[in-house]
C-alpha cells in the first residue's frame, strides 16, 4: 500500500458502492517524467515540464483542429487513487475537510483536471505543459479551453437572438 493510503488521524472512510456504471473508455495515455505520487507535482503548472499525451486509435482522428488552441483542458483517471474517502487530512495538518471540497486525488470517481499549455500535436501526440500525473494515468478526455472557445460561441448566440 502506498503511504498516500493510509488514514491519518480524523479521516473518515465509507464502504463505497462497486463502480459499475460509467463505462468510460480511455482515448490515450498520458507520460510524464513521474514514477510516483511523492514525486508528482500537487498541481501541474504551465511552466512545468513537456509531457506527451498519447492519442489511441480509433481516436486519433478526433484530434482534427486542435492545434488551432493554445490552452487545453486535460481529463484524466487518477487510477491509483482509494476512492472511499469523504473526509480527509491533508499534508497531516490535523484538520480534516470533506472531499469535495479539496481537490484530492482520492475521490469516488478520480477524475483529475489540468489546464494545459500545447506546445504542438505530431501525429497521434500533444506535447503539453501544466500536468501533474503518474506517467502511464489513462486519459478521459480533452477538451479546448473555454477562455479560447467561448468568444466564437457568445457571438453566435448574440447573432441569433
Ligand atoms: N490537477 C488535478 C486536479 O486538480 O483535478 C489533479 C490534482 S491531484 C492533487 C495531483 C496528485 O495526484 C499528484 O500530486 C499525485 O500525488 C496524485 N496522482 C497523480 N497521478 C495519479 C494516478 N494515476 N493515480 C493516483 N494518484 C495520482
Amino acid at each position: 500500500m502506498d503511504r498516500r493510503d493510509e488514514i491519518r488521524p480524523g479521516e473518515v472512510v465509507v464502504t463505497a458502492p462497486e463502480p459499475h456504471d460509467a463505462g468510460l473508455v480511455f482515448i490515450g495515455r498520458i507520460h510524464t517524467p513521474w514514477q510516483s505520487r511523492s514525486e508528482c507535482p500537487r498541481q501541474g503548472r504551465q511552466d512545468g515540464p513537456v509531457c506527451r499525451i498519447e492519442i489511441l486509435e480509433p481516436w486519433v482522428a478526433a484530434l482534427k483542429g486542435i492545434e488551432n488552441f493554445a490552452q487545453l483542458e486535460v481529463l484524466y483517471w487518477l487510477d491509483k487513487s482509494r476512492r472511499d474517502l469523504v473526509e480527509q487530512n491533508p499534508k497531516h495538518s490535523g484538520r480534516t475537510t470533506g472531499t469535495f471540497a479539496l481537490r484530492s486525488p482520492m475521490r469516488p470517481n478520480p477524475i483529475g483536471t489540468s489546464l494545459v499549455k500545447l506546445e504542438r500535436v505530431e501525429g497521434n501526440s500533444l506535447f503539453v505543459r501544466g500536468l501533474d500525473c503518474l506517467d502511464g494515468t489513462p486519459l478521459v478526455d480533452l477538451k479546448p479551453d473555454h477562455c479560447d472557445f467561448s468568444p466564437n460561441g457568445r457571438t453566435g448566440d448574440f447573432q441569433k437572438a
